[in-house]
């Protein structure tokens, strides 16, 4: 760790995640793209790694076998990189922010990314939170425990509302976001253009979002992938963060090949900065075209 962390968050994130910070973190950015006539920018949180232990990933297979799809792909095989990003939508008269990173827990870089796309935190109307692990809520609050879109409705799935609130390490965060918290059904749309996706087994309530605008469309798939090596090339192999491994690899495999066969751009928050792109078919597995065309 590069940072320091409040005690308690500390252990929370020990427990979470054998992560390793970036030395030191790349400084905050925000990427401007377009989908159709809406606006969106890709906004930079954090850089982490995580350790080739059999833990994380392929936490069914031994880490040799991760270790040659890293070096097949020509990439480091003792750690796999996992950067932390949001991304922005402007559509009508909303503002809506697609998951908060780290906050207080690293160093609030989100917030200064969101400065450079040219917004406050007070102008974000919405937020959507794709699960509750803690490099997608933590942002929500200030180091001072205040809230950090003040004006903002916090939206997530029903189920992951439900799940978030069973656990004691979110006790603080919960009660402090509770009164701006309006829980959805999976399927709904929640803002012009914007509808939450079932993408099962993450979390209990894990949610993708959908940006359509005409023709034009974008899945922020969420934590349904981690690596743009290892969570492409075999999505089969179990996933340590997830809730219900099986779950989440038969997700995993069916959406990707959803992706590949439709061409869908993509948004997912722990591919290299900034994130976009899409997923194309090769082998038995796919591989990671990275752009925000
Ligand atoms: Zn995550």
């Amino acid at each position: 760790m590069t940072f320091k962390l409040p005690v308690a968050l500390a252990a929370m994130l020990v427990l979470a995640a054998p992560a390793l910070a970036a030395d030191p973190p790349r400084p905050p950015a925000a990427v401007a793209f377009r989908i159709g006539q809406l606006q969106a920018w890709s906004l930079r949180d954090a850089d982490f790694a995580i350790a080739n232990d059999g833990k994380t990933f392929g936490a069914d297979v031994d880490p040799a076998e991760v270790s040659r799809v890293l070096a097949a792909a020509g990439r480091p095989t003792d750690r796999i990189p996992v950067d932390i990003d949001a991304l922005l939508v402007k559509t009508g008269d909303r503002l809506v922010l697609m998951d908060t990173g780290l906050g207080p827990l690293a160093t609030n870089q989100l917030v200064a990314s969101l400065k450079l796309a040219g917004f406050a935190p007070a102008q974000v109307t919405d937020v959507l939170i794709t699960h509750s692990h803690y490099d997608h809520v933590s942002g929500l609050m200030t180091a001072a425990r205040t809230l950090t879109f003040p004006n903002a409705t916090v939206r997530m799935s029903t189920r992951e509302w439900a799940w978030m609130r069973s656990q004691p390490q979110n006790a603080a965060l919960v009660a402090l976001i509770e009164p701006r918290v309006t829980p959805f059904e999976l399927g709904a749309e929640l803002a012009p253009g914007i509808t939450a996706v079932a993408l099962d087994g993450h979390t209990p309530g894990h949610s993708g979002y959908e940006v359509r605008s005409g023709e034009a469309r974008l899945l922020d798939v969420g934590d349904m992938v981690h690596s743009s090596v290892v969570s492409l090339a075999r999505p089969d192999w179990a996933m340590g963060f997830d809730s219900d491994k099986v779950l989440g690899r038969t997700t995993r495999h069916a959406e990707l090949s959803r992706l590949a066969r439709s061409g869908e751009r993509v948004f997912t928050p722990h591919f290299p900065f900034p994130g976009v792109g899409h997923v194309v078919a090769q082998g038995d597995g796919f591989v990671w075209k990275p752009g925000v065309e």
